[in-house]
């Protein structure tokens, strides 16, 4: 590092620390020059000026993958299977009812549903999941559905995106999941996934918010994209979350190239030092969003105790199914009792929570 970058990175940090805002050109500066640990220091005071207390957060959840039929084509995905390809399955129900009871059993409080982009399923097969869902298991969290399978939603059935989300919402949907942002900005997003375009996934999630439907945001990074897009899709998500408030979560990981077209032109997994740089700008930039989970899933349990002092306050889910990026080569594995220990071996209190981040024990 120059004396000159020294000198910028320093002023840099200590506007950081007092709060003074820095253009979107003054944080790529920031995430280039600043030292790791000091990102993570100051990412750090932010969780504590958030969340005051020495708690840290997770989940027990089920990931149900209700259908990996797919109409889109994505260079990073290893789930998928094209409309009419042999191993293309859609659940019967009954086995969803089933991993649900086990996700129950197991001291879980909801569910995860996400699926690729079946092009036949009509609107009432997922109004009819939920509500089946809810009247069964009247206390289960049901954070159902991304973006890209509300947009097949909307053009399936020919409804308006905000009577898809109404209809969704009325059939016992909490919130969605914030998956297949990935980078958001158009002009490089659509050389990797055919699914729907960025504005399209920032559209779903101001539609849903103003119809009182929650969301996590997410960004999978590392493959292929500029330093600025990572920054660019930032900004993005902070100009919805400053018109709704909605998002009550961040969460970012790296692209696993494991089995997927894209990992041969990128088979290299971003380095430790490089996530954890990112995952504090994220806390940083990302200021307004209260909760930041660490994907210890993708990232590996290490990380994810260096994150806990680098702005996180949650460490995930104990994910009891998991199909779409352990396919990519994402094998991390924790048991509840693992990640209490790692919670507590920090310093922190763990606590069990729902997908709401509503705490279930303490
Ligand atoms: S990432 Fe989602 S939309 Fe893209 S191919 Fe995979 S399942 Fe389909």
């Amino acid at each position: 590092m120059s004396s000159t970058a020294s000198a910028t990175a320093a002023e840099l940090a200590a506007r950081i620390e007092v709060g003074d805002p820095l253009s979107d050109e003054e944080w790529l500066v920031a995430v280039h020059e600043v030292p790791t640990d000091e990102l993570l220091r100051l990412a750090d005071a932010v969780r504590w000026r958030l969340h005051p207390e020495p708690v840290v957060s997770y989940v027990i959840d089920r990931n149900v993958n209700y259908s990996n039929v797919c109409s889109a084509i994505c260079s990073f995905c290893a789930f998928y299977r094209k409309p009419g390809h042999p191993e293309g399955y859609v659940l019967p129900n009954e086995q969803i009812f089933q991993s649900v009871e086990e996700m129950f059993e197991l001291g879980g409080s909801g569910v995860l549903m996400q699926g690729g982009l079946h092009p036949d399923l009509p609107l009432d097969y997922y109004e009819t999941l939920l509500s089946e869902l809810k009247r069964r298991y009247p206390s289960i969290y049901l954070h159902c559905f991304s973006p890209p399978e509300i947009i097949n939603m909307r053009d399936v059935s020919g409804l308006p995106l905000g009577d898809v989300l109404q209809r969704l919402k009325n059939a016992g949907l909490d919130s969605i999941p914030g998956g297949g942002a990935e980078i958001l900005v158009d002009s490089f997003r659509k050389r990797r996934a055919t699914k729907c375009t960025g504005v399209e996934w920032l559209e779903v999630m101001e539609t849903a918010h103003n119809l009182g439907i929650r969301s996590t945001a997410t960004m999978m990074f590392g493959m292929g994209e500029k330093l600025e897009h990572r920054i660019e899709h930032m900004r993005m998500l902070k100009d919805v979350q400053a018109r709704t408030g909605g998002f009550y979560a961040f969460i970012m990981w790296t692209f696993q190239p494991d089995n997927t077209p894209l990992g041969r032109a990128y088979p290299d997994r971003i380095p430790e030092d490089e996530f954890l740089r990112w995952f504090a700008v994220g806390r940083l930039y990302l200021d307004t969003i209260p909760n930041h989970q660490v994907s210890w899933l993708t990232q590996g349990l290490d990380v994810g105790r260096r994150a806990l002092h680098g702005g996180a306050n949650d460490l995930g889910s104990i994910m009891i199914e998991e199909n779409v990026i352990s396919a990519a080569g994402a094998n991390h594995k924790a048991t509840e009792d693992m990640l209490r220990g790692v919670i507590e071996a920090e310093g922190f209190r763990p606590v069990k929570r729902n997908a709401a981040y509503e705490r279930l024990s303490d």
